[in-house]
Parts: C-alpha cells; sequence; structure tokens
C-alpha cells in the first residue's frame, strides 16, 4: 500500500495529560477530570524537545519569539497548570534547547488571586516562557468563573505584552460585555446571545470560529445542520494529516496532526524516522484510507464491511463527524489498532 511520510513539524503542541478541570462541551481532545491520571515522562519529553529544537532551527531565526497560535511550541493538555512543577520543568528544558516562541494554553482556572497568578507566570517567564494562550469561550465559562479569566488576561498582557493569545478575543469581549461574574450554563449563553443578535451572526458559533470535530459533535450537534453520509464521500484528508503546523504530541507520545484527536501517526519518541522512513500503511488500516482519494467513502466502506458501522439517521455536522463517529464504533469492536490511540479519547467523548 506504500509509506506515508509523517509531516516535519513547522509547529507542535505538547500534551502533558489528557485530564483536564473541565469538560468542556467543544473539547476537541475531550479532555476531563475523568481522565487516567497520566503525565507526560520528563525524561522522554526532554528527547522528543530536542529533536524538535532541530526541526525548528529549519523555519526560524535564532532568538524567534513571538508567539502565535500556529507558531512554535506550545504545552498544552488536558489543563497543564494540574501539574505545575512538571509545565516548569518542561519550560526550562525547552529553553535550554533553544526552542522558539514558547507558550503554555490555559483555562485558567488556578488564577484564583492576583498574587498566585503573577507568581506562577513570573516563574514561568523567568524559567523561559515566551507567552500565554488564555481559553476564553462560552463551554470553559461554564465551568470556570469568568473573573479568573479577565485576571489572568491582565496580568498576562503586563508579563508577557502582545505573547498573549485570548482564544478567542470575540468570546472574551462578547462575555465581558454581559459583565459575567461567576460561571454560566451554556444554554443562558445562548438565550442571552439570542436575544441581542436574532440572526446569529455575531455569535462566534458559525464557521470558521468552532470546528466540528472532537467532543462538539456529539454534545453540541443540535445547533449545526446536518448532512448524511455520501454527502461526505469524495473528501480525502491526505491534506489535514500530512500538514506540518500545529501537530500534537500526547503523553502516550502519539505523534498527531490536522488536529485529529485519536489518530496516531506513530511514536514521537521517533520522529525523526517517521519523517525521514515515513509509516507502513499497510499497518494503519484507518490512515491508509482516510488519506486516499475519497477517503471517507473508503473508511466507511471498510468500517461497514469489517465492523459492521451503519449509518447515523439522524446525519453528521462535518466530515470530522462522520470520521470520528466511524472510528468510534471500531474502537467499540477492535481490541488494538496501531492508528487509533489512545483509546481512552473515544471513551470520553
Ligand atoms: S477545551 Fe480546554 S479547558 Fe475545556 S476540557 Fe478541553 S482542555 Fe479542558
Ligand atoms: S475527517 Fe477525520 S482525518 Fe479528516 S480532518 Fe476530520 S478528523 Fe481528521
Amino acid at each position: 500500500m506504500g509509506r506515508l511520510y509523517a509531516p516535519r513539524p513547522l509547529s507542535a503542541g505538547i500534551l502533558l495529560t489528557y485530564k483536564c478541570t473541565n469538560e468542556c462541551q467543544h473539547c476537541m481532545y475531550a479532555c476531563s477530570p475523568k481522565w487516567r491520571d497520566d503525565w507526560i515522562d520528563l525524561k522522554a519529553a526532554e528527547k522528543i524537545l530536542e529533536v524538535l529544537s532541530k526541526v525548528f532551527r529549519e523555519y526560524y531565526p535564532e532568538g524567534f519569539n513571538q508567539v502565535g497560535v500556529n507558531i512554535g511550541l506550545h504545552f498544552t493538555g488536558g489543563e497543564p497548570f494540574l501539574n505545575f512543577d512538571l509545565l516548569l520543568s518542561l519550560v526550562e528544558a525547552a529553553s535550554s534547547h533553544n526552542i522558539p516562541s514558547v507558550f503554555v494554553e490555559t483555562n485558567c482556572f488556578w488564577c484564583v488571586n492576583d498574587d498566585i497568578t503573577e507568581e506562577k507566570l513570573v516563574k514561568l517567564k523567568k524559567s523561559g516562557l515566551d507567552g500565554i494562550l488564555i481559553s476564553a469561550n462560552p463551554f470553559v465559562v461554564e465551568q470556570i468563573p469568568f473573573e479568573r479569566i479577565e485576571r489572568a488576561a491582565k496580568i498576562s498582557r503586563r508579563i508577557f505584552g502582545r505573547n498573549t493569545i485570548i482564544y478567542q478575543e470575540i468570546f472574551f469581549q462578547q462575555i465581558k460585555s454581559i459583565n459575567l461574574k461567576g460561571t454560566l450554563p451554556f444554554k443562558e449563553y445562548l438565550s442571552i446571545m439570542r436575544e441581542r443578535d436574532p440572526l446569529g451572526l455575531y455569535s462566534g458559533l458559525s464557521y470558521p470560529s468552532m470546528l466540528l470535530m472532537g467532543r462538539l459533535p456529539y454534545r453540541l450537534g443540535y445547533l449545526y445542520r446536518r448532512k448524511a453520509a455520501k454527502d461526505f464521500f469524495n473528501e480525502s484528508c491526505f491534506e489535514e494529516l500530512t500538514r506540518n503546523w500545529h501537530v500534537h504530541i500526547d503523553n502516550y507520545y502519539n505523534y498527531i496532526t490536522g488536529y485529529c484527536a485519536g489518530i496516531s501517526l506513530g511514536d514521537a519518541r521517533d520522529l525523526e524516522t517517521l519523517c525521514q522512513d515515513g509509516i507502513d500503511l499497510d499497518k494503519y488500516p484507518i490512515v491508509s484510507r482516510l488519506t486516499s482519494f475519497e477517503g471517507i467513502k473508503k473508511l466507511f466502506t471498510y468500517a461497514s464491511k469489517e465492523y459492521g458501522y451503519e449509518e447515523r439517521k439522524d446525519g453528521y455536522v462535518s466530515k470530522c463527524h462522520l470520521c470520528l463517529d466511524i472510528r468510534r464504533h471500531i474502537m467499540s469492536r477492535a481490541n488494538d489498532l496501531k492508528d487509533l490511540r489512545p483509546r481512552e479519547f473515544y471513551e470520553r467523548l
């Protein structure tokens, strides 16, 4: 069947864990407090950082430190601040390898007062962190009091300046405009926004602000128009799965491209081999189909024949919904597939 060459990453995220304080309805990586308490091993992560540092040198000039969602390296999860000591050690390691544009992504659960927030951010900055990405959206504030997010934004701007990313600014401003204190159930958010904006033009829930993948189609699918499986049949995912920007490496060392959580291109501890020699597609039944011409159709046919997959009568909100629904079904039948990992991802949707 041939080989698929994993991309040499232009930008990457390292998931310290899938464990999170939250179980956001839109989470692409299906993170939650229920996940096993597994964390990336520092020694293994250091080896990965060494390789990333070499690869990044092909793209970035010496000393480059401008932060952007698709630039450099970010530490993420799950929630990285649940293990602050590990986060700090990883930032130090990234800094010692001169990795460009290192930032951390957080939901700000830990920003309970100004002193704690400042103390942690200053420590990280002194250890070499270049910036921060603060999650701000109606799903995070279902569980995180909005004042913690505002506090993180205010103090981060002081410490990291323009290397502070609020993701997404549209939601941050929206929630600020209703003077939210504390948390807000999503249903209430929706009714407030519908009253203000009956056509839904500025709700931020429309394309391109939300990616219709991961947990979202299962929890929020009722908000979107649905289509039949055949409407996605002519799509291939070659581009997404071989994309070199914003790849992820999880705490089980799965090399994940295209935001395609639950699909592994192999063990990132061997990243150089993955990129140089590629993977044998005979051993990757899902990836081999998804990257071929009419890949979604091929995956659907394979899953129907081999695993008895049946099309959902209520349709799909996106090709990623269809792809994930098929993969989830396969995982409920298969013991272990090299390209569908980690298993727990499929159990936490
Ligand atoms: S979206 Fe972020 S905060 Fe929410 S569950 Fe996922 S990792 Fe946690
Ligand atoms: S359809 Fe599947 S493989 Fe393709 S981009 Fe979506 S999640 Fe990734």
